[in-house]
This record gives C-alpha cells, sequence and structure tokens, in this order.
C-alpha cells in the first residue's frame, strides 16, 4: 500500500455545517425534488446519507441509486406528459472512443464519473465544466488482460473521497475536491491477470471491490479496505485454495473445506477455478449483510476443470457476508457446476415485495443464465424462479431444492450442442431498473444462440482465454433468433409484461422514474424514453455513439436531469460485427445531460472507415490456413468486432517489419496493443498477416462488408471463439 498523503479530516467548520444542515429550501419548482441538501463539504457522502438517499432524489450517491440498487428515480419533474419536450442541456466529450459503462454519481451538484482505463472526472452536473480530472495511467499494455475491453463501471463517494478501481488491480482514494489521490493500494498479484473493471461499493467506513480475469486463469475473490488508510479489512476468496497451497489466512477459511468438497480433480489447480467478482456487490443496511454475485468456472468446461462433476462452489452464486468480518453467511448458486460462461456477477437488486400476502425482504437477480430469481434475502432461501427467455440447458428450477433441472441438452461433452442462453448471456452488466411505482423491472434482454462442444486439443495458456470449448455458430430454419430487447418483468408473477425489440443485441442498461418513464440508450445511439406501464416509446435522442450504460436522474437548482454515458464496446461488441450495420469508427465516449426545453447540440464526426488495405504479395494456402487459427486464438476477441481496429484496414499490413514491430515487438503497447512475444513466435506473426492479407483482399473484392467471420469451420477443433 502506498500512503500518498495524510486523512484529510473534517474541519471543525465543515463538522458545523454537517450539523446544521441546510433549510428546506424555497426555490424548488415541486415538492418531489427533494429537500434541498445540506451544505456539505465535496463528496461528502456517509452512512446515514446513504440509508436515507431515497429522501434524497436530487442525489445519485452511490451506483444503483440507493443501497438496493434499484436505479429508480423519485424525480417526477420529467414525466410521461412532457417527456417530448425533453432535450440536451449539456455534453462532455472524453477523451477516448473505448467503450463506456460507467454509472455516474451525483453528489450536492457534482457528477463523478469513471471512464475507459479507470480515469475519473468531475463535472459540474449543471453546466459540464470540468472540475478535474485523474488519470492513474495503467499500463496499455494490460489491456490484453481484459476479455472485453479497457472499460469501467463507476466510482464510490464517502466521507469527501471518490474510489475507483484500475484495469491493471490497484484500487486509489482521490480527494473529492480536486481529484489528488490520498492513497492507492494493489488489490491484485500485478502478476497475474487480473483486471478491475466494476465499481466499488462504499459502507460502514469501508470500501470493497472485486477483480476479473476468471477465462485468463485467477482466482476470484473481494477484498474490503480501510476507506481512510486504505488498510485491508478483510478478504473473501470464491474458489477454494489448491490443496498443497494450505489455507488463504481469509475470512473465507471457515468454509473453504466446504467448497473443496465440491470440486473433483485437478483441471482447475492451474487457473484457480475463477469465480471472478466483477460487477455487482450489494451492501444491505436493513439486514446489515453483503452480497456478492460470483462469476465463472475457469476453464469453462467443468469435464476440464472438475472431472464432470460437482457444483464447485462458490461459481455461479450469490454470497452474504458479515460486512464487517467478510465471514460467510449464506449461498445460492444459480448455476452447479457452470460450464457455460454464466456469471452471477449481474446487477442484484433490492426490494420489500408483497407475497402471498406478505411482505417479503427479496433480492431479485437475471443473470447470464435466463432465469429471474427472487431470493429471500435473510434465509439465501428461493422464493420463486421463472425463465425470461428461452432457455436449453434447464427447463426449471425446483422450487424445494432450488436447484435448476438440468436438460440433456446441457451436457455438451456428449456432443455439440446449442447453448441458450449462450456465454454471452440473456442478461449481463447492463444495469436493470426496479420501478416501486409499476412494480415492474426493466431488463436489457439478449440473444445469441452459440453451439458448444468439448475441446479435444484444449491446454491451458496463463495470460489468455481459457474455455476447453470448441465453438460453433448455428445456422438453418430451426436457429432461435439472435436480437435484443427491453422487457418490463413482473417479479411477483414472474412474467414478461411488455417488451420493445431493440435494434442489435448489445444494448443500454435501463432508467426508471417516477414520472412514469423509463429510459434506455441502445447500439444504434438512441436514447429513448418508454412509457413505464406499457413500453410506449415516448421520446428518442439520437446521437452517433452507441450507448451501453446505465443512466441516472438528479436535480440542482430545482431542474431535474437526465444522464447517460455514451460510448460503445464491452465483451459483444470487441470480437463481433453487426451484420445489419455499416462498418465504422467509434466517435468519442460523451456524457450526455438532458432537462426540459434543453437546446444543446453536439457535432457529428466523420466515422468513415480506411479502404481494405490488402498488400501485392501472396501467402501460400497452408501459411494463411496457420494465421487463420492463430487470428481466432489471439486476435479476434478484440480485433474481430466494431471497437479495435480492423486489421483488414491496417497501414501496416503490407509491411512485414511495421506488422512485426507491433505485433511481437510491442510498439504500440501504451495504445493497448500488448506484445505478443510471450504466446507467439515471429512465424506465428507472419501466419497471422498471411491470413489477415487474404481477408483484406476479399474485403476489397467485395466491396462491403463481411459478415460473420468465414473460418470459423476451420478453427472449430481448437476452441476458438468467434
Ligand atoms: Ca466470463
Amino acid at each position: 500500500m502506498t500512503r500518498l498523503r495524510h486523512p484529510r479530516r473534517l474541519t471543525t467548520l465543515a463538522m458545523l455545517l454537517l450539523v446544521a444542515g441546510g433549510g428546506l429550501s424555497t426555490w424548488l419548482p415541486t415538492e418531489n425534488l427533494g429537500a434541498a441538501a445540506p451544505r456539505f463539504p465535496a463528496g461528502y457522502v456517509d452512512q446515514a446519507r446513504l440509508d436515507g438517499a431515497a429522501r434524497e432524489p436530487q442525489n445519485w450517491m452511490s451506483h444503483g441509486g440507493t443501497y438496493q440498487e434499484q436505479r429508480f428515480s423519485a424525480l417526477d419533474q420529467v414525466n410521461e406528459g412532457n417527456v417530448a419536450k425533453l432535450g440536451l442541456a449539456w455534453s462532455y466529450q472524453f477523451d477516448t472512443n473505448r467503450g463506456q459503462e460507467a454509472t455516474p454519481l451525483v453528489v450536492d451538484g457534482v457528477m463523478y464519473t469513471s471512464t475507459a482505463w479507470s480515469k475519473v472526472f468531475a463535472l459540474d452536473a449543471r453546466t459540464g465544466k470540468e472540475l478535474w480530472r485523474f488519470d492513474p495511467k495503467v499500463p496499455g499494455d494490460h489491456a490484453v488482460f481484459g476479455c472485453c475491453d479497457v472499460v469501467n463501471r463507476g466510482v464510490a463517494v464517502w466521507k469527501g473521497r471518490v474510489f475507483v478501481g484500475t484495469i491493471d488491480g490497484r484500487l486509489i482514494a482521490l480527494d473529492a475536491r480536486t481529484g489528488k489521490p490520498i492513497w492507492s493500494v494493489a488489490t491484485t498479484d500485478p502478476s497475474k491477470p487480473y483486471t478491475i473493471t466494476g465499481a466499488p461499493r462504499v459502507f460502514k467506513d469501508k470500501v470493497i471491490i472485486g477483480n476479473g480475469g476468471a477465462e485468463f486463469g485467477v482466482r476470484g475473490y473481494v477484498t474490503a479496505y480501510d476507506t481512510m488508510t486504505g488498510r485491508q479489512a478483510w478478504r473473501f476468496y470464491v474458489t477454494p485454495p489448491v490443496p498443497s497451497a494450505g489455507p488463504d489466512h481469509a475470512a473465507s477459511d471457515p468454509v473453504m473445506a466446504m467448497a473443496a468438497e465440491t470440486w473433483f480433480g485437478t483441471g482447475w489447480h492451474q487457473t484457480g477455478g475463477g469465480g471472478t467478482v466483477w460487477d455487482s456487490m450489494v451492501y444491505d443496511p436493513e439486514l446489515d449483510q453483503l452480497y456478492i454475485g460470483t462469476g465463472n468456472g475457469a476453464p469453462w468446461s467443468r469435464v476440464v476443470r472438475s472431472d464432470g462433476k460437482g457444483d464447485n462452489l462458490f461459481l455461479a452464486s450469490i454470497v452474504a457476508l458479515d460486512p464487517d468480518t467478510g465471514a460467510y453467511r449464506w449461498h445460492y448458486q444459480e448455476t452447479p457446476g457452470d460450464s457455460f460462461d454464466f456469471t452471477s456477477t449481474q446487477q442484484m437488486t433490492l426490494a420489500t415485495l408483497t407475497i402471498d400476502g406478505k411482505p417479503r425482504k427479496v433480492l431479485l437477480h437475471a443473470p447470464k443464465n435466463g432465469i429471474f430469481y427472487v431470493l429471500d434475502r435473510q434465509t439465501g432461501r428461493l422464493v420463486s424462479a421463472r425463465n425470461f427467455t428461452q432457455t436449453t440447458w434447464t427447463d426449471g428450477i425446483d422450487l424445494k431444492t432450488g436447484r435448476p433441472n438440468f436438460t440433456a441438452n446441457a451436457f455438451y461433452e456428449a456432443g455439440e450442442k446449442l447453448i441458450l442462453p449462450s456465454s454471452f448471456g440473456a442478461h449481463s452488466w447492463h444495469p436493470m431498473s426496479y420501478s416501486p411505482k409499476t412494480g415492474f423491472v426493466y431488463l436489457p434482454v439478449m440473444q445469441q444462440p452459440v453451439k458448444f462442444a468439448q475441446d479435444p486439443n484444449f491446454h491451458f495458456t496463463e495470460g489468455r482465454q481459457n474455455f476447453a470449448v470448441a465453438f460453433g455458430v448455428p445456422s438453418g430454419p430451426d436457429v432461435p433468433k439472435t436480437g435484443g430487447a427491453l422487457i418490463a418483468w413482473d417479479p411477483i408473477a414472474q412474467k414478461e409484461i411488455w417488451r420493445v425489440a431493440q435494434p442489435e443485441i448489445w444494448n443500454g442498461g435501463a432508467l426508471s422514474t417516477a414520472g412514469n418513464l423509463v429510459f434506455a440508450g441502445n447500439a444504434h445511439g438512441e436514447f429513448n424514453a418508454f412509457r413505464a406501464t406499457d413500453g410506449k416509446r415516448l421520446w428518442t435522442f439520437r446521437q452517433q455513439a452507441g450507448i451501453m450504460a446505465g443512466p441516472i436522474s438528479y436535480a440542482v437548482g430545482g431542474v431535474q436531469y437526465v444522464a447517460v454515458i455514451a460510448g460503445y464496446g464491452g465483451g459483444r461488441p470487441l470480437m463481433v460485427r453487426d451484420q445489419n450495420r455499416p462498418q465504422q469508427a467509434q466517435p468519442m465516449g460523451r456524457m450526455l445531460v438532458f432537462r426540459l426545453g434543453g437546446h444543446a447540440r453536439i457535432a457529428d464526426t466523420d466515422l468513415a472507415l480506411p479502404p481494405a488495405n490488402p498488400p501485392a504479395e501472396s501467402f501460400a494456402a497452408a501459411q494463411i490456413g496457420t494465421g487463420a487459427k492463430l487470428y481466432y486464438t489471439h486476435c479476434v476477441f478484440c480485433h474481430g468486432g466494431m471497437v479495435m481496429p480492423d486489421l483488414r484496414r491496417s497501414g501496416a499490413l503490407g509491411d512485414r517489419d511495421s506488422w512485426n514491430q507491433i505485433v511481437i515487438q510491442g510498439a504500440l503497447s501504451a495504445n493497448g496493443m500488448a506484445s505478443f512475444k510471450r504466446w507467439l513466435t515471429s512465424e506465428d506473426a507472419e501466419a497471422i498477416r498471411a491470413y489477415v492479407a487474404s481477408d483484406a483482399k476479399a474485403l476489397k473484392s467485395e466491396g462491403h462488408e463481411m459478415p460473420v467471420p468465414q473460418p470459423l469451420a476451420q478453427s472449430r477443433n481448437k476452441g476458438q471463439r468467434y
């Protein structure tokens, strides 16, 4: 841990202000905008304020709006009757066109947001004026350990400090007034392929952070630190230590024997088993406990990971912990023995629902596996479960045991199977919203069928993605269709209420408001408002950047604002090009902020890509074939999609030496293109160039975009993924 500076203490004046608070304002045009905030020092959010966050709808002080993470705004100045007059109040352009996934926070008129590359910005929430920015200067080549872009989903604010997790595994506390770092800790072993993309959460003077990287060969855990000093308070591991390693001396020690009984063989010893907690962690002030959502197994195939048997605790689970000590309280495993990348890291929302005439404290969850779960959060017992999309791996959940009934289709070691939802998930990190007014959950859903088969040639490679699965693209008339939608789901009746088709699969998260509105962006850069009760579209704002992140609402000076960060990328768009969309460059990310009568404008940018750039030289078919296999092992996850440079158009494609300088010597590592010397030889790099050159030739001769990558059939047996 680096102690950069003494912790800032509150001045006497600040304390007096805290005690005195601010008088009820007369400038608020409606009562629904809430009482004026007391004049707190910058970013002064404490337990009392977060516990009572619902009483301050003008602020958005924690990731999901309140500790319950319902992503519901009680503001109704903007409502179904006047949303047509909503317009852009201001926008702020960031310094990168990489994926933007952050939910901004707004505390007393200041917006704090993270962006790609783990940077943090403070903006005046009324005008968009930059107050400060912080760049943690993550090494560019660490990007090679991210499955899904160098995104960051947000910051936490606590007692004048702003906390951010960085893509290279640090947790940093910043001064909320200046953006200057106060302390920084390495939360992961820098020699291992860990990454952080999730937002930290704060409670009781602790800040908690997880990590990602399961496929790359890491063992998941969460760590709580003292907010003032950065000293570690406790750590909880998701998977057991390998038998030879001995105990971890961590909060998870007492339950690791129980977990170890559910693991078999030695396949997981190299990878650590996975189970990374890369997104949702929720503190429950009513029950004083913490929930963490855990990730998938590593490698994906349980046949390789655990001799094909065992539940593999605590993968793909919700685990309840004591927030003070990290001690285990209960767990509910959603996908026992996960073999599909069915993470349970998706957003957890707390609510009290009336079920069978009784109020129940529940946790709502819609993980990748396609089932909508309602859990009793006192006991961890399942209340109800229903699929919100087509599922081929299970035909339902046994309410007595809480376990899924696996279908024969779930076991792809017996032969290739079409898995729905696939590893892309029926719902990923894109935030959902629960409106206590309508009683519905607004959920961005996805469907992309993928065929899974056991990969007979699998061998573990640290730092690259380890699946032990050979993938296939299903075709034919009976294949379920691919697409995305925003749905309204009744969590009590467990049924869909309405559905709006989205233009593509990977779209924006949702916000519901007391104005009977649901806001959500989409892949094509539209930001829409729908009527919460029936899904009728009432308003649209169009701009160039695709929107993935969750919107928020807040108020300053009596005016309600709606904000969303625009910028496309993340998991799927990095590796897949949308067939129905001309390929174009990604514009810079932007914060977009709206108000009634807003009339700000943003200029379009030129998104034309350079043409295909095939070299004149020709390559042997065998070399091209080798290159295709390597491309689908190492390159496609970042360069197969719509965000990173399309290699077929690369200026370096025609020059062997330039290509080698980039791929092997790391000439562009500061930009995020690491040297692949650890995994590839110069001959390999040249073979990849040969393959890309042939692909570039095809692109040029077609004169238009190529759809799904062609050589998938050739690469099927090597465990590549498109
Ligand atoms: Ca995963």
